[in-house]
């Protein structure tokens, strides 16, 4: 097997993985809420997602009907040796575990609106890139944006008079208005920026961030948890149906902002939030970084 196809083989089988298994943090989180829920119908839903996630597994079968739309967001050494290839390869690996996995078909051509039926289309599977000089690795983090948490997604530029008040509103709106169609308790990404699309790729990249890690900025952190707290005071609780809490976790990204607009973007992710984190080295070696014992 040369690198090519020990790269493709390897990335088609984590994404079978992450169709079918939750990454440890969401898990540590789902049974933590779970132990502490005392409303008996949501304490009802948590035990049956975890029947589900034993069950995925057992059965070797993704854990929801909706697998998502399969994207690549990759932090890539200028010197891993197949970084001119990396958009043929994925594609290739999103086509193989499609159909091995398997996958539901989730890509339909805009404008023509005839789905594909391989999870492959114009720039789908989505790939985002991120340089890292001076390293022949790459680090992937792989996501199944399913249909449900993709709806609730909103971004806005407000004044800038709105303040931080303003944000942690239009947050709190959306997912009271929105949020019961992406199958609580959520991932709540926040991005703060200039602009709609700044804002919205900083709330992926907060959604996409470890659950129960903080911002590494004092004041970034404390309005996540200030906003963790207000959220789950709003008690939509698992699938919606009330319960003690609302959000998996709420993580903010930002950056510095023009003096006349304040961009807010949120993004959400369900309490299926099939993320994985995979490490290759220049020789295809590969290191799971978000599933203990993963076995590919
Ligand atoms: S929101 Fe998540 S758990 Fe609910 S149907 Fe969609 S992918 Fe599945």
């Amino acid at each position: 097997m040369d690198k090519s196809e020990k790269f493709v083989s390897t990335v088609a089988s984590f994404v079978g993985l992450v169709a079918k298994v939750l990454p440890d943090d969401v898990v540590a989180k789902l049974a933590e809420l779970r132990a502490a829920e005392e409303v008996p119908m949501a304490k009802a839903v948590y035990d049956c997602m975890f029947e589900n996630m034993n069950l995925a597994v057992k059965l070797s079968r993704p854990l929801c009907q909706d697998t998502g739309v399969i994207q690549y967001f990759l932090r890539v050494g200028t010197h891993f040796p197949l970084i001119d290839e990396l958009e043929p390869l994925l594609l290739k690996a999103t086509e193989i575990a499609t159909e091995k996995a398997p996958l539901r078909h989730n890509a339909v051509e805009t404008f023509k609106e005839k789905n594909t039926g391989t999870n492959t289309g114009k720039k789908v599977p989505y790939i985002e890139y991120e340089l890292v000089p001076n390293s022949d690795k790459l680090e992937a983090d792989v996501y199944m944006a399913g249909g449900g948490c993709s709806l609730p997604g909103r971004a806005a530029v407000l004044m800038p008079s709105a303040g931080y008040e303003g944000i942690a509103k239009f947050v709190a709106d959306t997912l009271v208005e929105f949020g019961v169609n992406a199958c609580p308790p959520l991932v709540v990404g926040v991005g703060v920026g200039t602009c709609v699309a700044s804002s919205a790729k900083l709330a992926k990249r907060a959604s996409l961030r470890k659950v129960g890690s903080r911002n590494p900025d004092p004041l970034v952190a404390r309005m996540e948890e200030d906003l963790e707290n207000a959220l789950n005071g709003i008690a939509i609780g698992p699938q919606g149906l009330s319960g003690s809490a609302s959000v998996l976790c709420v993580n903010i990204e930002n950056m510095a902002r023009h003096p006349s607009a304040l961009g807010v973007g949120v993004a959400f992710g369900c309490w299926a939030h099939r993320r994985g984190t995979i490490v290759f080295d220049a020789d295809m070696n590969y290191t799971v970084l978000s599933h203990k014992e993963a076995a590919l």
